[in-house]
C-alpha cells in the first residue's frame, strides 16, 4: 500500500466526520448547530460512535491489508457480511445503521443496480482504495458488492482519483478542476443537496472540503447541511484529513472516538506490512 503515512489522517478524518454526524442524521438543515460529539440523538448512541460508513471503511482496509494491498472482492464481501451479522468493525459489536441496498446486497450476494439504487452506500466506504493500486474496473467491482448502478461505480472511481490527487499534494480545487468538474466551491449553500443520493453526497462533500482549510470547520459544515449528516461528513472528512494531516484533526476528537484502538491497530498494521514488504 502507498502513502501509509497519510492513512491515519484519512481514516481518522472519515471516522470523526461520521461520528460527529451520527446524532443528527435525518435532521433538517439549520435546525441545529454542531459543538463536538453529541450523545444519543437520532440513533441513541454514546458520544463519539461511528456508524456503518466507518465500519465498512475499516472492513475494506482490513481486506486490503490481509491481501497485501490487493483487492479481493470476495474477501471484502465476507468482511462486510461479518460486520452486518456479527458486528465486527464497530466500537461495541452493535450495528445500528444499515442502508437498504447494502442490507439487500449482503443478504442476496448481488449488488443493487436498479434506478432506485443510486445511494451513497459504496461512496462512503471507498477511501481505503486510494492507498492501493486498484484501477477503475476494480474500484467499480468493489462498489458493486453493494451498489452496482453505474452512477455509484463511477462516483467511487472519481472519489479515489480525487483522493489520490490530494495524497500527491494537489490543492483540492486543482484536483476538482483536473477531474473535469466545474467550480463546485462557488455553488450557493442552498443548491447543495445532502440527501442519500451518491451524486448529492459527493458534490456536498467536495463543496465542504473545497471551501474550508480547517478540518473541524469542514466536517462541521458537512454535518450542518442536515439529512444524511454522517455520510456527507464521512466523505468530506476523508478528504479533509488528508489535506490537514493527522495533526489537523483535533486530539480531543481523535481520543473521543469510541473504539479508536481498532482504527489505530489497522493503520499500524498497514504501515508495518508495507514497511516489511519494501525490505529486501
Ligand atoms: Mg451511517
Amino acid at each position: 500500500m502507498q502513502h501509509t503515512s497519510m492513512l491515519a489522517a484519512c481514516m481518522y478524518g472519515l471516522a470523526v466526520g461520521d461520528a460527529l454526524g451520527v446524532p443528527y442524521e435525518f435532521r433538517l438543515r439549520d435546525t441545529f448547530r454542531v459543538d463536538g460529539y453529541l450523545a444519543y440523538g437520532t440513533h441513541n448512541q454514546p458520544a463519539g460512535t461511528w456508524s456503518d460508513d466507518t465500519a465498512l471503511s475499516l472492513a475494506s482496509l482490513h481486506s486490503l491489508i490481509a491481501n497485501h494491498g490487493e483487492v479481493d472482492v470476495e474477501d471484502m464481501r465476507r468482511r462486510f457480511a461479518d460486520w452486518l451479522t456479527a458486528g465486527l468493525y464497530t466500537p461495541d459489536g452493535q450495528v445500528f445503521d444499515c442502508g437498504l441496498a447494502t442490507s439487500k446486497a449482503l443478504h442476496t450476494g448481488r449488488g443493487c443496480s436498479g434506478e432506485n439504487s443510486q445511494g451513497n452506500g459504496s461512496l462512503m466506504r471507498v477511501a481505503p482504495l486510494a492507498f492501493s493500486d486498484a484501477d477503475d474496473d476494480t474500484i467499480g467491482r468493489v462498489s458493486a458488492i453493494t451498489h452496482a448502478h453505474p452512477t455509484c461505480m463511477q462516483a467511487c472511481m472519481l472519489q479515489v482519483r480525487l483522493l489520490r490527487r490530494l495524497l500527491d499534494g494537489e490543492p483540492i480545487r486543482t484536483a476538482i478542476s483536473r477531474e473535469g468538474l466545474g467550480p463546485i466551491w462557488r455553488m450557493p449553500r442552498r443548491e447543495i443537496r445532502s440527501d442519500g443520493f451518491v451524486s448529492s453526497t459527493q458534490t456536498a462533500a467536495l463543496w465542504c472540503a473545497a471551501n474550508t482549510t480547517d478540518f473541524y470547520e469542514c466536517v462541521r459544515l458537512a454535518v450542518e447541511l442536515g439529512d444524511d449528516t454522517d455520510t456527507t461528513a464521512c466523505v468530506a472528512g476523508a478528504m479533509a484529513g488528508i489535506m490537514t494531516g493527522l495533526e489537523g484533526i483535533p486530539i480531543g476528537l481523535r481520543d473521543g472516538l469510541r473504539g479508536h484502538a481498532l482504527l489505530d491497530l489497522l493503520v499500524q498494521t498497514a504501515a508495518t506490512g508495507c514497511a516489511s514488504q519494501s525490505q529486501p
